[in-house]
């Protein structure tokens, strides 16, 4: 127990600014340790990158090609958790990975990948990767071209709806002990005694740790109440585009004409599908970042290159 002169109901083991996946799954595990955490949110929870993600809990399929084998299975073992603890939230799904001649990953370290991915996965006789003939893929997937497709992969991946997930790990904090202050704006921080207190319009808050879970506004928070910061982050901005139709019933894992890898992720509940994603470095302050249409082409020309004429979309689609 933590002492303090400020009333008991406003002093906790740790405050968390931040109520993204971050901050609310910290709060989360300090509950579940039996510790009181409150978490500060400017805006709302989630409302942050937390829900603009690909949606995907991937073990990171494509960190193999970097040899990140430590990552893969801590991902892996991270997937298999949140399929255990939110199984209506968080499943398993089938994705297709074609490998066409244009493409820099050949079909052999494409199957080699796998198959590690697999292995790693502990769960290669529930949920196995193979090759399915081009003309099955065909029939499946009839909005891709065949000229020049060489080989295509099955594979399982787990999917979820990113701002549940988050919402969900927000009610679960809250069940062990948590408290949410949402849209609440932070005035000032100040270290005395031993302590940070946080002020708000209406409040005072009290703890002896806190923690900055402001995703990509971290360094702005540091540099605005002169966190002593030991790391910076680079900012990579990515967009998605969200297509008024569904493109194809399954998951695709595609390469773009460099050597960049993008996802086209279809939304069957709400008639539409996912394509990302962009990657570009950031300077600007985090509020300021916006798309553009340069990104919002370079994502239409990388679809449009493996559409049929007929399925192909156009900015009036996004
Ligand atoms: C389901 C899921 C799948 C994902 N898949 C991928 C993936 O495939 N690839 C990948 O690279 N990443 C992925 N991500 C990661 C994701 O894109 C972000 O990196 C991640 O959500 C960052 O979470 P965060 O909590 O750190 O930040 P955020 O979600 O951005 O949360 C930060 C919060 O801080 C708040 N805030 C800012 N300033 C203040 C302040 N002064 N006071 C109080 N609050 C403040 C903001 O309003 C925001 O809500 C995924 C995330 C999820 C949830």
């Amino acid at each position: 127990m933590i002492e303090s002169d400020t009333p008991l109901q406003s002093s906790f083991n740790a405050i968390i600014l931040g109520g993204g996946i971050n901050g609310c799954g910290i709060a989360r595990e300090l509950g579940f340790r039996g510790k009181r955490a409150l978490i500060v949110e400017k805006a709302t929870i989630g409302s942050g990158t937390s829900s603009k993600s690909p949606r995907l809990i991937h073990g990171g399929l494509r960190y193999l090609k970097t040899f990140q084998f430590q990552l893969v299975r801590e991902s892996l073992k991270d997937r298999e958790e949140l399929l255990k603890l939110y199984p209506h939230l968080v499943q398993m799904k089938l994705f297709y990975f074609p490998c066409y001649k244009q493409n820099s990953r050949t079909p052999f370290l494409i199957w080699m990948g796998l198959k590690l991915y697999d292995m790693f996965s502990g769960r290669s006789s529930e949920y196995p990767s193979k090759t399915i003939s081009l003309e099955d893929f065909g029939q499946l997937i009839p909005s891709l071209k065949q000229d020049g497709l060489r080989k295509v992969f099955q594979y399982y991946d787990a999917k979820t709806n990113d701002l549940k997930l988050t919402k969900q790990v927000a009610k679960d904090a809250q069940l062990f002990g948590a408290t949410i202050h949402k849209n609440t704006q932070t005035k000032n921080i100040y270290w005395v005694n031993n302590q940070f207190t946080l002020e708000t319009d209406h409040e005072t808050f009290s703890s002896q740790i806190l923690i900055n879970a402001t995703g990509p506004w971290i360094d702005e928070v540091n540099k605005k109440y002169s966190f002593p910061a030991q790391y910076h982050i680079r900012k990579i901005s990515g967009i998605h585009l969200m297509i008024k139709r569904l493109l194809t019933n399954y998951i695709m894992f595609m390469q773009t004409h460099g050597k960049r890898i993008f996802f086209i992720i279809p939304e069957p509940e709400e008639n539409r599908t996912m394509i990302g994603t962009t990657e570009r470095e950031e300077n600007c302050p985090t509020d300021d970042v916006i798309i553009n249409s340069k990104d919002i082409n370079y994502m239409i020309n990388n679809i449009n290159y493996y559409l049929k004429p007929d399925y192909r979309i156009s900015e009036s689609d996004v």
